[in-house]
């Protein structure tokens, strides 16, 4: 726990529905953390775009990876600055009037200064971090990564410079007139579900005989 706040900053300040805003440090990054991928804002060939892509934490600084051919990359680090969403659903507000309808979420906005992360070592040391935040301990159990991906990948650090957080939940606001309807109301909550795995038939993996790692054990919560 930190009582750091990251904003409101000239970029993140929440100005509908402020009571839902947080700023607090704890809260941005609880929400990076949970968040499976991000968005990331740029502006290619002079239109605003967004894209979907995973993101890693350390401390302030959010990694991002790519091609190194992506343009939407290329366009953040030579604009020096980016802002990157992350959002987790956790279901729906159901209210008496679709007007009063919503959904849960938490979700953030992150703002800061990007750089390309060029040195060999440290991006190595990073995109294992990437395969630990899609799968915690998934790095140590996949073949190392070759010089030649490695060469094919660009990965980008941004610092988080300000961010803004909202977080939407609780029972549904229906108007004191719209509680006396006959209509059902309620909130549904959701969260993210992994299944039973389907293993690969090729190669080695034909015998049947490779178990199921630690890693994905994990996830389905068999394994410590
Ligand atoms: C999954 C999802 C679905 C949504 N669907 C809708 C929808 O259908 N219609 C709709 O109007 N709104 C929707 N919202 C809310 C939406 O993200 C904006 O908060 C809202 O539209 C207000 O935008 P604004 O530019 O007027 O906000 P402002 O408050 O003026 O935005 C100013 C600053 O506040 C911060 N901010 C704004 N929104 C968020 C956010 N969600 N998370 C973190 N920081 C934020 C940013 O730093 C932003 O620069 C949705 C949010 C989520 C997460």
């Amino acid at each position: 726990m930190s009582d750091a706040v990251l904003g409101p900053g000239p970029h993140t300040r929440v100005r509908r529905l402020p009571e839902k805003a947080r700023y607090d440090e704890d809260t941005v990054n609880a929400i990076l953390d949970e968040a499976r991928y991000c968005t990331v804002a740029g502006v290619v060939d002079g239109l605003a775009m967004a894209l979907p892509t995973l993101h890693a934490r350390e401390g302030r600084t959010l990694f991002l990876h790519g091609s190194q051919s992506n343009a939407l990359m290329k366009s953040i680090l030579s604009a020096r600055r980016a802002a990157v969403s992350a959002t987790i659903y956790d279901g729906l507000r159901l209210a008496r009037s679709g007007f009063e309808s919503s959904i849960a979420y938490r979700s953030v906005v992150v703002v800061g200064a990007v750089h390309l992360v060029d040195e060999q070592a440290e991006k190595a040391r990073i995109l294992e971090l990437f395969i630990d935040a899609v799968l915690p301990g998934r790095a140590r159990e996949v073949r190392p990564m070759s010089s030649q991906e490695q060469r094919l990948t660009m990965v980008i650090a941004l610092t988080i410079e300000e961010a803004s957080a909202k977080v939407s939940g609780g029972p549904t606001e229906d108007s004191n007139e719209d509680q006396d309807l006959d209509i059902w109301s309620g909130v549904v909550p959701a969260r993210l579900v992994f299944d039973e795995p389907t293993p690969s038939r090729d190669g080695a993996m034909a015998s049947g005989t490779i178990e199921v790692p630690q890693s994905v054990r994990r996830l389905l919560g068999g394994a410590s």
